[in-house]
């Protein structure tokens, strides 16, 4: 039998194998046309008495990809979701209770969607490859899995162990698999993965899931038994920790395992797909895959790079400075195959640069994630030196000097010395405009801004600062530098703070300036994590380090001064000055906001006395409205002032470069959420009280008045 979506093979031990090609596309996905295609083959299966046997395998790399969410984002009423989960339900049920031995042959990625179809499979047999991934990663969108995966993951590992997978999202290898039970066998290679799925069928021509046999009971107990019902006292606040009751998917999960664990199979089905319908359904959903599914794709594809630039590669990179962000550039780069001269002041602080990345390599070697062999290949890759004439045939070079003018200058006219002709100068500052930097650049076309996140290897993003002589060239060379080290880039137009440090100060300077109102500062902090940040304001900035910022403001306050502008203070530069004036600047020095210590971190008493907190407390939504909008206008600011090139960088970049709270979608889809006549509205009225900050981007305001949205 020949569909569009899935052959068919009988062989001549009645085995029939059915491979997966779904046309034109370049993976597997679960849509009308596969499941189509599925419900066909299993009826024609059924009804054939020569055919013993089915073989579920795939002629792509990826088994089955998971969801088609162009399909999702199409869905405009619940009864949508509801039917298309309905429907597939239906053709999985039908293949695993046909009376005849079903059979899938992972040979690679089962995801979501595809990890359902496997499920519902008698076994599964899986290639024995560390690199292919199984799970059911929905929730990192705000879905669940609607193909019945969250009630028969339930039954055939238990209900504690089906709540992790469906509710973490997390990859699951082969091994790990196996030794869960959630695959039956591991193959060693591809030929042995069909041989050992048909011997299998042969063997067990008799197949029936656990849950359709009389006696079948849950493993570990439905939701009544004792253990697992104490499990459910606790799992809803354990989540709340985590969430703050900002992912509904979370919630629902959550629901869907419990009340399936308490239900037949047939009416456990139709639970979990009512509560996919509400996931399909919420703002969050739309604004995680609007983000960080479309704008996060296109960006990888490339949207932020010149067109018509060849692509490039770097074989050789040059690092100035070994201090903590060289070195962290200089091992993920040798990470990805790049030979590295790592370059300081002496040959001993290029070394213990390069023992840092060692450092970081023997903790990975420990954990398993990497092999001894793996470290010393990299490490072989990474070269220190002191010597600027050994950055010769560099085709890129970052540096990573401390945060100071005279200091960059100087490394940028050393290293340009020995470089070629086309070599890309890079820097990584945080605050200091890419333009002054490139002023010491002989030729600035080649120059730009690659500013990394610490700790650089866990850090997904790369900002990518265009200076005003910047040429398309380079910026296409610098996008494909941070693609091949596997980092996402995201890329700006050159101002003071670029995008990223830019409206991430404002999240941190609003949460202080609410100590000077009075507000408690426990109040503050919660506010914070309940917004959906990372980390609360005055822990962020003890982090960040009181200093540092001080550092900055006064470098801000000079450079706009001798620009002849003014520079309008923002009320909680006094809370730090004050701070950093008694000596509490941060986390670094073991006191700020914040007394550290080794067993945590306490606030500081003496908080109270300089800041009393006020009889009267302001709500909670108030502050959490505060922190996010405060950050969402300056963002929308960014884009208005052409800082920012795309709303997709703007979005993507806040997730990825410092956690603005991934439910929203990013701090501008934030703005398209709300509506942008509401929070302008909204923007005025914190304006009012608190003062200039708030009053509305003026794109907003523009976009207000025409009913148009920031996002396409
Ligand atoms: P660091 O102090 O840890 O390292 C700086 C290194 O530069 C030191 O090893 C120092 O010896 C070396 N150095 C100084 N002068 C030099 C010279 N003339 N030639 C060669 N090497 C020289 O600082 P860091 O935290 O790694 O920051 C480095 C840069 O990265 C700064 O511009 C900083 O703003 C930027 N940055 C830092 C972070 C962060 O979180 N720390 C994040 C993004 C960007």
């Amino acid at each position: 039998m020949k569909s569009a979506a899935i052959t068919l093979d009988t062989g001549a031990d009645g085995i029939a194998v059915a491979t997966m090609d779904l046309p034109g596309r370049p993976t597997n996905l679960v849509n009308d046309e596969l499941m189509t295609a599925l419900a066909q083959l299993v009826e024609r299966v059924a009804g054939d008495a020569a055919v013993k046997g089915l073989v579920l395998a795939s002629a792509k790399a990826d088994f089955c990809a998971g969801g088609d969410i162009d399909r999702m984002s199409a869905w405009t009423v619940p009864q949508e979701p509801y039917e298309a989960s309905m429907a597939m339900k239906a053709v999985l049920r039908r293949m695993e209770t046909i009376g005849k031995p079903v059979v899938a042959a992972i040979g690679g990625h089962a995801l979501g969607g595809g990890l359902e179809i496997a499920l519902a499979c008698h076994a599964r047999i899986v290639l024995d490859d560390p690199r292919l991934k199984l799970g059911q990663p929905e929730v990192k969108l705000g879905l669940l899995p609607g193909g019945g995966g969250t009630v028969r993951l339930a039954r055939l590992l238990g209900i504690q162990a089906a709540l992790q997978i469906v509710g973490e999202g997390k990859d699951i290898a082969p091994a790990q698999a196996l030794a869960m039970g959630l695959v039956s066998e591991l193959a060693p290679d591809r030929a042995a993965l069909l041989a050992q799925a048909r011997a299998w069928c042969l063997a067990h021509p008799k197949a029936r899931q656990p849950w359709d046999e009389a006696r079948f009971r849950f493993p570990g107990g439905d939701s009544r038994a004792p253990a697992v019902a104490q499990m459910w006292a606790l799992a809803p606040s354990v989540a709340a920790t985590r969430t703050w009751g900002n992912y509904p998917a979370v919630t629902h999960i959550m629901s869907s395992v419990f009340e399936g664990g308490l239900l037949d199979f047939d009416a456990a089905s139709a639970v979990e797909s009512r509560y996919f319908a509400a996931c399909a359904m919420s703002q969050e959903s739309r604004n995680l895959i609007g983000t960080l599914w479309y704008q996060l794709n296109a960006l990888r594809k490339g949207a932020s790079r010149p067109a018509g630039v060849p692509p490039s590669k770097v074989a050789r990179l040059g690092v100035l400075g070994a201090g903590m962000m060289g070195a962290g550039i200089a091992c993920v780069s040798a990470q990805a195959g790049i030979e590295v001269v790592l370059l300081d002041t002496t040959v001993e602080l290029a070394d213990q640069g390069k023992a840092q990345a060692q450092a970081r390599l023997d903790k990975a070697v420990k954990k398993g994630r990497t092999t001894p062999a793996q470290r010393d290949a990299l490490l072989a890759r990474i070269r220190p030196t002191a010597a600027y004439a050994d950055l010769a045939g560099c085709d890129l070079v970052i540096e990573a000097v401390f945060e100071d003018r005279a200091v960059k200058a100087a490394v940028t006219r050393q290293a340009e010395a020995v470089l070629g002709a086309d070599a890309v100068f890079a820097s990584n500052t945080s605050t200091l405009p890419i333009g002054g930097l490139a002023q010491a650049s002989v030729r600035p076309r080649n120059f730009i801004g690659l500013h990394f996140f610490s700790p650089v290897d866990q850090m997904p993003l790369v900002e990518i600062i265009v200076g005003r002589e910047t040429a398309d060239e380079t910026l296409a060379r610098g996008f494909d530098y941070v693609q091949q080290i596997g980092k996402t880039p995201i890329v700006v137009n050159d101002s003071r703070g670029f995008y990223t440090s830019r409206v991430f100060a404002t999240y941190v300077m609003e949460g202080i300036a609410m100590l000077l109102e009075g507000v408690h500062p426990r109040h503050i902090e919660q506010a914070g994590l309940q917004a959906g940040m990372p980390m609360p304001p005055l822990a962020l900035q003890d982090e960040v380090s009181l200093s540092l910022s001080l550092h900055v403001i006064e470098q801000t306050r000079k450079d706009l001064e001798a620009e002849g502008r003014t520079y309008r203070p923002h009320p909680a530069e006094a809370v730090i000055r004050r701070l950093c004036e008694a000596g509490r600047v941060g986390r670094k020095a073991g006191r700020g906001f914040y007394d550290w210590g080794d067993d945590g971190r306490r606030l500081w008493p003496g908080l109270r006395e300089w800041y009393p907190p006020a009889a009267a407390q302001p709500a909670q939504r108030e502050l959490i409205d505060r922190l996010l909008v405060v950050q969402a206008n300056e963002a929308a600011r960014c884009l208005d002032e052409g800082v920012l090139r795309s709303v997709a960088d703007g979005n993507v970049g806040s997730i990825l470069g410092w956690g603005f709270a991934p439910f929203h979608g990013g701090a501008l889809q934030y703005i398209d959420a709300v509506g942008v006549p509401r929070f302008v509205e909204r923007a005025r009225a914190l304006a009012a009280r608190h003062g200039p900050r708030f009053e509305p981007a003026a794109n907003l305001v523009r976009l207000a008045a025409s009913g148009a949205r920031l996002g396409a």
